[in-house]
């Protein structure tokens, strides 16, 4: 099975992907994951993103699609959950074309939404483990011992563009670039919206549900 989450960012894409890619033994092909790992291994990929990622722009296409046709190649026997990509209509035509060619098809496109006062709360006090990527949240999920991870005892820190001036702008960049997306994908067979406003637990299991309904 393949699927596609998009959504805002803070609406939990990351947290509820890897839940359901876990759960239904997918790829969890998380692009903000993938672009970050390139940063800090300075491949020519990662030198490239760094600036548009520390400023809440988003990387050039020519970058970012040619970095998941690699992964989407390397894991298509197994099938992928997409996290963050397609971001804009362009990657999104970008990635129909490439699935044709690898004779792939998306089972689910499931647009998460919730409204802009939870986003907000959900990335100023969002932490991420160094070492292993998990997320948690100062108020709502936060570690047992303040800084370090409760999984793998890395370091927590806030993300860079986590930072509440860099946040409005990725904002401003997803109502502007990626919201279009719904035009591009409500129509498609699969589409589905998915309210996740609510908590963790509840937002997956509705989550569940719209998979495993379609998937009968
Ligand atoms: P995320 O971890 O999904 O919030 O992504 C972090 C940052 O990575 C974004 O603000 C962008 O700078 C970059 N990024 C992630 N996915 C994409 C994409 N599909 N296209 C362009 N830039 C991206």
């Amino acid at each position: 099975m393949n699927v596609i989450l998009f959504g805002p960012p803070g609406v939990g894409k990351g947290t509820q992907g890897e839940k359901l890619a876990a759960q239904m033994s997918m790829s969890h092909l998380a692009m903000g994951d993938i672009l970050r790992a390139a940063v800090r291994n300075g491949t020519d990929a990662g030198l490239k993103a760094k600036t548009f990622m520390d400023a809440g722009k988003l990387v050039p296409d020519e970058v970012v699609v040619a970095m998941i046709e690699d992964r989407i190649a390397e894991d298509e026997a197994k099938g992928f959950l997409l996290d963050g990509f397609p971001r804009n209509v362009a990657q999104a035509v970008a990635l129909d074309e490439m699935l044709t060619r690898h004779g792939l098809n998306v089972d689910h496109v499931v647009f998460m939404d919730a409204p802009e006062k939870n986003l907000l709360d959900r990335l100023c006090g969002r932490l991420i483990c160094r070492a292993c990527g998990f997320g948690f949240h100062r108020q709502y999920s936060p570690p047992q011992k303040s800084g370090i991870c409760d999984r793998c005892g890395g370091e927590l820190y806030q993300r860079e563009d986590d930072r509440e001036e860099v946040i409005a702008h990725r904002l401003e960049v997803y109502r502007e670039q990626t919201r279009p997306l719904l035009g591009y994908y409500h129509e498609k067979e699969g589409f589905s919206k998915l309210d996740a406003s609510g908590e963790t637990a509840a937002v997956y299991a509705a989550l569940k549900q719209v998979v495993e309904i379609q998937h009968g």
